[in-house]
């Protein structure tokens, strides 16, 4: 039988990494069984649910990379794939567990609930519901409906238990009577998450729930319903959480934790793709850097360990810069355009007349950049001269030599009619014959005269990419300034 996975986000806002390590192993394991990967919106949660963060789900897997086979926009033969466009489906299933004797009608008011858990805690027995319901017969019923009392629906558990081949945390058993018999349907009609969730995964003929090891509580009373259906109980694979920093579980207080927080940071979706996939999952020879295909080709479940990870920023900023240091020129530039245009550095219009140029101006810096959002920190140089000196500058400047290599990198390059690399060492080394100048004293101070700045790109791509027209006026600028004693 071929693999068919879900993933089933709440649509709840922006998809957090620990959900999204999820919908990647689910992704990973469908494409390498060359199974089918199916994405399910449960959004029965009406309060906390809406459409905007459904497209917000949409929009952060799609960037990601993680395509779907069945799901919504695209459709497929297991449809519809909302949990709110499922209501008739769960009624039938509702039914035939309330015709079967399976279930029943429980009309306790919260403050009999209440009573009953407060006086089993007292005992030292786990809360749960005392089958007071259980056997109520038709006359009964008719008779609180008529009241217009609003029943909730439970499932009949008998005391038993049941048994669990995870193939991540082994074999685990759980006593039924720790939960006793619990509610499938609320007094508002709205079906939960248990039993939803059972008919979802055996109608679309789910063969492995891969998910977070928080839902491995829910699995007994899952079975329970796949049992009492007749229907086919799926393999389970539950993942360890991921913790942060400090080995708590992983949340907003250690900073970025959404998708969209690291798209807009800046990383790459190869980067973050590459980084999740090795939160509780190994290479079999320890590889850490692997594209997206390497990845489908060495996924197994197996190889899923069943402690928690450690989610370590540091590493994933480290392979993000990894990953912009292999993307093409013209493909780094187009990333960061939008960090450039919103920074205020450039326009729409100045990135259309100048692409070349802007993509030389990243190049020399490519190496410093770890985020794209980090660009504009780097490439601000080419946009603005610095006029507010640092004291390191103002040392170099009040040399004897200094004023001289200004002067005579100004009449050289004012003679030239373009600067190229060859054209510029040829100056520099002129320069460095007239005035004796050399090492920090000549090219430090030609990096101030040309930026204000003791640090930088590399100072011929700078001077390169400033061009000559630019160059001349910035040397002049810094030397009025030295000249006014303006520093
Ligand atoms: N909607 C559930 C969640 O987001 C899905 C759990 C499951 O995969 O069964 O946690």
């Amino acid at each position: 039988m071929s693999v068919r996975v879900r993933f089933a986000p709440s649509p709840t806002g922006h998809i957090h990494v620990g959900n999204v390590r999820t919908a990647l192993f689910n992704y990973l394991f469908a494409r390498n069984q060359g199974g089918k990967f199916i994405l399910r919106i449960e959004d029965t949660d009406l309060e906390r649910s809406s459409l905007e963060s459904e497209k917000l789900i949409y929009e952060d897997l799609q960037w990601l990379g993680l395509d779907w086979d069945e799901g919504p926009i695209i459709g497929g033969n297991y449809g519809p794939y909302k949990q709110t466009e499922r209501y008739k489906i769960y009624k039938k299933y509702i039914q035939k567990l309330l015709d079967e004797g399976k279930a029943y009608k429980c009309f306790c008011s919260k403050d009999e609930l209440e009573e009953m858990k407060e006086k089993a805690l007292k005992e030292g027995r786990p809360p749960r519901y005392n089958g007071k319901c259980r056997n109520l017969t038709l006359q009964e019923i008719e008779s609180f409906e008529k009241e217009g009392k609003k029943a909730s629906i439970r499932f009949k558990v008998e005391d038993l238990e049941v048994r669990i081949s995870d193939i991540i945390k082994g074999e685990i058993s759980f006593k039924t009577d720790a939960f006793g018999d619990f509610i499938i349907v609320r007094p508002d009609g709205m079906p939960v998450y248990n039993f939803v969730v059972v008919i979802d995964d055996a109608l679309m003929e789910i063969t492995h729930v891969i998910r977070g090891d928080d839902h491995l509580s829910n699995t007994p009373k899952q079975v329970l319903i796949y049992n009492a259906l007749g229907f086919k109980v799926p393999k389970f694979a539950h993942i360890p959480m991921i913790l942060g920093p400090d080995h708590s579980k992983l949340s907003k207080r250690h900073g970025d934790t959404s998708v969209n927080q690291f798209r807009e940071k800046g990383y790459l979706p190869e980067a973050l793709f590459n980084y999740l996939a090795l939160l509780s999952w190994s290479h079999p020879e320890e590889k850490e850097i692997l594209s997206k295909d390497e990845l489908i080709e060495a996924f197994s479940l197996d190889r899923v360990s069943k402690s928690a990870a450690v989610f370590d920023f540091e590493k994933l900023k480290w392979m993000n810069g990894i990953y912009i240091r292999n993307k093409s020129k013209e493909e780094l530039t187009k990333l960061c355009v939008p960090y450039l245009i919103s920074e205020g550095l450039v326009t729409d219009r100045y990135v259309n007349e100048n692409f070349d140029k802007l993509a030389d101006m990243i190049e020399s810096i490519r190496d410093n950049l770890e985020l794209l959002s980090d660009v504009a920190q780097y490439i601000e140089v080419y946009f603005k001269l610095n006029t507010i000196l640092d004291e390191k500058a103002k040392e170099l400047l009040v040399k004897d030599t200094s004023i001289p290599v200004l002067r005579t990198f100004l009449s050289e390059i004012e003679k030239v009619d373009e600067l190229n690399e060859k054209i510029y060492k040829t100056i520099v080394k002129s320069v460095q014959k007239s005035t004796g100048a050399k090492g920090k004293n000549l090219f430090m101070v030609i990096r101030i005269g040309v930026s204000g700045l003791t640090k930088g790109p590399e100072l011929d791509k700078l001077v390169v990419n400033l061009g000559k027209d630019e160059v001349v006026k910035r040397v002049r600028e810094i030397l009025r300034l030295i000249g006014n004693h303006d520093f």
